[in-house]
């Protein structure tokens, strides 16, 4: 009876940037003809830009996984020793990977909700000097925990072994140096801070990292990181390229680099703590309440409810898709999104539609106790000489 719009607000695929949308309706083009050389150049270029480094980057036509199967079956040898980080879902993903190439697997697990330290990287490279490479998520999106990305790279820099780091929610929403701290291996995804749709995997590539491959031995077809590198620097692909995707991803990339990265991340930051200051104001607790990231929030259900309830009269009330916990966090946690193009009117209204959904579930709730937190953290960092806010 009411109307629903129907929004997309999990963190990946997350909502779309219009202008490169309507970009993709152009994708009646060649790949291999000049006019989409150019495209592909300058969107190599402004990727590169984006992500602030002077490192390779390539793209795949892939989701994000395609990137992360590639740096291991490209810069790995079978038997070799690496250690993985493993904080979540994704954490596990890079143990399959590796395990998958018979690679050596040492994994430093955090439970659900904590990060993996810095000291135990440093501990397990001492304990096995011939460490080939560390995997690790900057941002581990199924529980909303975010990894000190500068202190292991500082970790792994004075060592032969390689940082690969996915970076699919991190990129966007926290600082990631690649040149200045030392990582070797970033990966991104498109439908995370990027702004389109799914398909697109890319990965920037150190000089360590490329030493590597030099010596690495596993088998690789279609993800091949030097065949990839020679096709780029003549403006192709070496497969047929996602044309569709390299013309939205262009009009992104104009997008953030007009915005600056820098303030893409402070977006999103900003977003969460606002998150945050609702849950504490909502009696709601935090997930990852000591390594919280910016990409997503995880917060857990009131005790006695279940977290898909939230997720399911979200999307029946109001036609928000948000998402449920994985694996054994499902039911548990629900995780509000602010990677990419989120806003704080975005953060106004899902707070209040989750005021709402408490109340309609019995959970005690006094409206506006939640959106009032995101106005007072929107109003201090974004009026500039505000009137006495309590
Ligand atoms: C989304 C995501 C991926 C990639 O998943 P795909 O489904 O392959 O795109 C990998 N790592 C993290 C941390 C992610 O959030």
């Amino acid at each position: 009876m009411h109307i629903r719009k129907q929004r997309l607000l999990t963190p990946g695929p997350t909502p779309l940037y219009p202008p490169a949308m309507q970009a993709m309706m152009a994708s009646d083009i060649h790949h291999r003809t000049q006019d989409f050389r150019n495209i592909y150049t300058a969107a190599l270029a402004d990727l590169k830009d984006v992500l602030g480094t002077s490192n390779d980057v390539l793209i795949f036509a892939a989701s994000g996984t395609g990137a992360m199967d590639a740096s291991v079956s490209n810069l790995f040898s079978p038997g070799d020793k690496v250690v993985v980080c493993s904080a979540g879902k994704f954490g596990e993903r890079w143990v399959e990977i590796a395990k998958a190439y018979g690679l050596d697997v040492t994994v430093l697990k955090a439970e659900y909700g904590q990060a993996v330290s810095v000291e135990a990287v440093q501990a397990a490279l001492a304990a096995e000097p011939a460490t080939k490479g560390v995997f690790v998520q900057a941002s581990e999106t199924s529980t909303g925990a975010a990894h000190d990305i500068q202190g292991m790279a500082a970790a792994v820099g004075s060592t032969d072994a390689i940082l690969v780091v996915d970076g699919i929610t991190g990129i966007g929403t926290m600082p990631l140096d690649v040149d200045g701290w030392g990582i070797d291996v970033l990966i991104g995804g498109s439908q995370k801070s990027f702004m389109i749709p799914p398909g697109l995997a890319f990965l920037s590539v150190s000089k360590k990292a490329w030493a590597l491959s030099e010596t690495a031995t596993l088998p690789h077809y279609y993800f091949n990181l030097k065949k990839e590198k020679k096709s780029a620097d003549l403006g192709e692909s070496s497969w047929t390229p996602a044309t569709s995707l390299i013309l939205a991803l262009g009009e992104a990339l104009k997008y953030v680099k007009s915005l600056g990265m820098a303030n893409l991340v402070a977006n999103a930051q900003l977003l969460a703590l606002a998150m945050r200051a609702a849950c504490t104001e909502l009696g709601l607790e935090l997930f990852a309440p000591d390594s919280p990231g910016s990409s997503v929030t995880s917060i857990l259900a009131p005790s006695g409810m279940d977290s898909g309830v939230i997720v399911k009269e979200l999307r029946t009330r109001f036609g928000a898709i948000i998402t449920n916990g994985q694996g054994s966090m499902k039911g548990r946690i629900f995780r509000i999104a602010h990677l990419g193009y989120f806003d704080f009117w975005d953060l106004f209204a899902m707070v209040a539609a989750l005021e709402t959904i408490l109340y309609s579930n019995g959970i005690p709730v006094e409206f506006g106790k939640g959106v009032a937190a995101v106005q007072r953290v929107y109003a201090y960092a974004a009026i500039p000489t505000p009137i006495a806010v309590p």
